[in-house]
């Protein structure tokens, strides 16, 4: 989440004035270590606004609008944004005199009632003060979407808007990022959520964060919110607590974490796919700059083929069946002799619905991996559908290889 910079004024849409003020905003950000970025320029028209700031808090925690801050009826960047985040506006008696006494400062009379439009605060907000002009600006935060915003009005015109910008506005961002809730999390492979919460809820007690949990057939996402430090805290309290399946921070996906340990381990990896067809191959080829570890695979649906290819011996097949522990260990070492690859996954399962029986039931896999001399051979009777099944056994035959790559 970041800064997002809304620009309003017809006048900047037809070219008549150019938007010096967003390449300022965005110099001086810069300047400090800091970018915008989302920026739109809207018209002076209320639904355009409310589109922009739909927009800005999808990707923003920090949101400026600049103009539309005038006394008159097509101001309307105040009222607008204040309904947007739900926000009622009270006037300011400080601001209330400022008005009055910038208006005696120019003109004779009395000041007109409209001109105190200015002098409204949104409630629990403050104003920025505006020495050049007689539109102060505005500062509020406000919750929106389960997260804390901080929202900025600023008048148009550079020569108030640079000098606001200087003087208050850029320090303000600038402790709005320090503030910042970022999110850190980390997949725990192979373990289930009501697991990990067991673990990481006692140590995270006393940890200003927001826990939140994904499970998937590979195991289950953990996610921290807050500040950065509580972030980066929570995550190493939680990875001790959650031990060997804890990958390391911002590893949330479990198919990347194994091809950049078998790249920097300068291992290749072949499969012998029989009921997932493919599946596991693909999703590895789904990321670019594999083939440095991927050489290719198999796909042995048939008896015939995990024979004449793969070498596994007919006698295997016929004493324990295509789907046993013997036929996915004579796969696996078939596969890495034949692709001349240093690891190997080997599954064969009954994916169901059909060929199934009592003995070897649908949702029965066995899956073999092996990292060099190292191999492993697992039995698993999955629940679910077809296409449950197969992408649990895809799920598993990462973590088995997971598994042998770590404690190479
Ligand atoms: P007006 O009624 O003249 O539009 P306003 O009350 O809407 O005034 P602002 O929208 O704050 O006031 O801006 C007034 C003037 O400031 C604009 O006419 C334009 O010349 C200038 N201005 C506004 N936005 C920008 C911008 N992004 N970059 C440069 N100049 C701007
Ligand atoms: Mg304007």
């Amino acid at each position: 989440m970041s800064i997002a910079l809304i620009c309003t004024g017809t006048e900047l849409l037809k070219g008549s004035t150019v938007n010096t003020n967003g390449a300022m905003l965005g110099r001086k950000l810069v300047s400090m270590g800091m970018t915008i970025n989302f920026e739109t320029v809207v018209g002076d028209r209320e639904e355009d606004l409310y589109m922009a700031l739909s927009a800005s808090v999808r990707v923003a925690d920090q949101i400026v609008i600049c103009g539309g801050l005038g006394p008159t009826d097509d101001d309307i960047s105040l009222p607008c944004t204040c309904r947007f985040f739900g926000m009622e506006l009270e006037e300011d008696p400080v601001l209330h005199e400022k008005v009055k006494a910038f208006w005696a400062r120019i003109h004779t009379g009395h000041c007109p009632r409209k001109q105190y439009r200015q002098a409204m605060v949104p409630v629990g907000g403050r104003y920025i003060p505006n020495p050049a002009g007689s539109a102060s600006g505005m500062f509020f935060e406000a919750d929106y979407a389960g997260r804390r915003r901080r929202v900025y009005l600023l008048p148009g015109p550079p020569s108030e808007f640079v000098p606001m910008v200087n003087d208050h506005v850029a320090g303000m961002l600038a402790d709005g990022e320090k503030w910042r809730v970022t999110t850190g999390g980390f997949l725990c492979a192979g373990t289930g959520e009501s697991t990990i919460s067991a673990l990481v809820e006692p140590v995270l007690s006393k940890v200003p964060v927001e826990i939140a949990y994904t499970a998937g057939f590979d195991g289950t996402r953990l996610y921290l919110s807050g500040k950065k430090t509580a972030v980066a805290r929570g995550l190493k309290l939680a990875a001790t607590a959650i031990g060997d399946s804890a990958l390391p921070p911002g590893e949330t996906d479990l198919v990347d974490y194994v091809v950049k340990l078998l790249l920097k381990k300068k291992l290749t990896v072949g499969f012998a796919e029989s009921c997932t067809g493919g599946m596991i191959s693909s999703s590895l080829t789904d990321r670019p700059g594999v083939s440095a570890v991927f050489p290719g695979a198999v796909v042995s649906y048939s008896n015939d083929v995990k024979m004449k290819l793969l070498g596994v011996s007919p006698d295997t097949l016929s004493q324990h069946g295509a789907v046993s522990e013997e036929t996915a260990m004579e796969m696996v070492s078939g596969v890495c002799r034949v692709l001349g690859s240093d690891c190997g996954i080997a599954v064969t399962g009954i994916a169901g619905p059909d060929g199934g029986t009592d003995e070897k039931p649908v949702g029965l896999v066995y899956i073999a991996a092996k990292v060099r001399r190292k191999v492993m051979v697992e039995k698993y009777n999955f629940r679910g559908g077809r296409d449950t099944v197969r992408r649990r056994t895809m799920a598993r035959a990462f973590l088995m290889l997971l598994h042998l790559l770590r404690n190479k």
